[in-house]
């Protein structure tokens, strides 16, 4: 027994209960307290569990809470992070609350962690992860964390401390793949073997040049954004034939995607209980994850079928005389594939836009114009409006309003409480996209104006 250490769990513990006595979802703060009392808790705490680690810059929630729901079909006992706890703080307050007070030992022998891309490098050192998945790379807003290489370089400094963890990497990413060049792990590969929206979507890419050599790719495919099937003509570079594939994109709709997935050539039919192509992929790393931990596949396939998305993850409140949707974005790459989702949509969509520019949402809005918004355009009649709320509401008006979204369509209405009013008042499904602040925001007005969770206790 170490009393320091016991001595931050307690005050980990306790700064937590008091926090939600408050009526605070506070995911950082005790975690803070504990790494300030004991700076290497982590590691003391997170001792002989056996943790899988989903990482990169989109999809690792919804990823996430894939893998969740197979765990624990598959019957195993862990705890996972959640509510955006994926710094360091938040990890080290996760296993600090989930062991037991005074030994400092965790109640569970697994845990998935959901990591923050900057963050990994500073958590892998401190647990023993058996699997890392990395899902995808792509350019976050121009004022966090630098270019997408330094992404890049960060994950595998994170890599070197786990030599002995499973890397399921992304494929189809020019960038992750490259990981495992100078890894000396084990990898497992996933992707997805064939294009998924019907018309090839024009996106700046955010790596068009050879990892290697600097030379162009060409793509035999793309998926969307950088991803699909990538060769360097100049040094031989090219995409690595996965061993987790989407074989077959069956269907897809607004509820749902229907594909086939091989896993070692054996086909299995999966259902994905989220819409969009973006879903597609994090079903992939699922399924990849599934293998790496040597889960009963049938069993993951399954619960790709049954989980329930994270909090803003295409998120569906049911209200008034429609449905709302909540997507949350944080980059040029997850806006264009809401909008991919959008433009294919079979029936009239309402689209609300929410845009806050604090630290946490990026300050620098300047991204919305790498959006490729003009693509609305082409949805005429089916996209019934679209409303814009938020610090930067009238940016992100100013931008509609160049993207030739005629002038009526476009909506301003900085009050939450009002624009839900207005929203909800039609019967078309209604999509809203927030920036991360803004979300929290709306959030917390949905759930006191209609009676939903509040997202901590999710
Ligand atoms: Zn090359």
């Amino acid at each position: 027994m170490n009393l320091r250490t016991s001595f931050a769990i307690l005050m980990c513990k306790w700064c937590r209960a008091l926090l939600r006595k408050l009526g605070r979802g506070g995911t950082d703060f005790p975690g803070k307290v504990a790494l300030k009392i004991c700076p290497d808790i982590l590691g003391r705490v997170a001792k002989n569990v056996k943790v899988v680690i989903v990482t990169g810059t989109n999809g690792k929630t919804t990823t996430s809470r894939m893998v969740e729901q197979a765990m624990r079909d598959n019957g195993l006992s862990f705890f996972c992070n959640k509510s955006g706890a994926n710094l360091l703080s938040g990890v080290t307050a996760e296993f600090a609350v989930n062991s037991s007070t005074w030994s400092g030992t965790c109640k569970y022998p697994y845990a998935l962690i959901e990591s923050d891309e900057a963050a990994f490098k500073a958590i892998s050192k401190y647990v023993d992860a058996k699997v890392v998945v990395v899902t995808n790379l792509f350019r976050d807003q121009l004022d966090r964390y630098g270019e997408v290489s330094h992404t890049l370089e960060n994950i595998k400094i994170g890599i070197s401390h786990l030599p002995q963890a499973t890397l399921c990497l992304n494929a189809d990413d020019s960038l992750v793949a490259s990981i495992a060049q100078d890894a000396p792990n084990q990898v497992l590969y996933f992707g997805v073997n064939t294009p998924i929206y019907k018309e090839r979507v024009k996106e700046v890419s955010d790596a068009p040049y050879c990892v290697r050599c600097k030379h162009r790719y060409v793509y035999d495919y793309v998926t969307y954004g950088h991803l699909g099937g990538y060769r360097c003509p100049n040094c031989g570079y090219h995409r690595p034939t996965p061993q987790v594939a989407v074989t077959e994109v069956i269907s897809s709709d607004a509820e749902q995607s229907v594909v086939n997935i091989a896993v070692d050539g054996k086909e299995y039919r999966a259902v994905i209980n989220l819409p969009g192509g973006y879903n597609i992929y994090n079903a992939c790393s699922c399924a990849a994850a599934g293998k790496a931990m040597g889960l009963d596949m049938p069993t993951v396939i399954e619960s790709l079928s049954t989980f329930e998305c994270g909090f803003g993850r295409m998120e569906k409140f049911p209200i008034g005389k429609t449905s709302v949707r909540m997507i949350l974005v944080k980059n040029p790459a997850g806006c264009n594939q809401v909008l991919n989702f959008l433009s294919n949509a079979s029936g009239p969509v309402l689209f609300t836009v929410c845009l806050n520019d604090r630290d946490a949402d990026g300050t620098d809005v300047s991204w919305i114009w790498d959006v490729d918004f003009e693509k609305l355009c082409d949805m005429g009649d089916l996209l019934t409006a679209i409303y814009v709320s938020g610090v930067r509401a009238d940016d992100m008006a100013l931008r509609f309003k160049y993207a030739g979204i005629p002038l009526e369509k476009i909506h301003v209405e900085k009050d939450y409480g009002k624009l839900m009013d207005e929203v909800t008042d039609q019967e078309a499904p209604v999509y809203i996209m927030p920036t991360y602040t803004a979300m929290l925001d709306l959030r917390d007005k949905i759930s006191k104006k209609y009676g939903f969770e509040e997202f901590w206790e999710k």
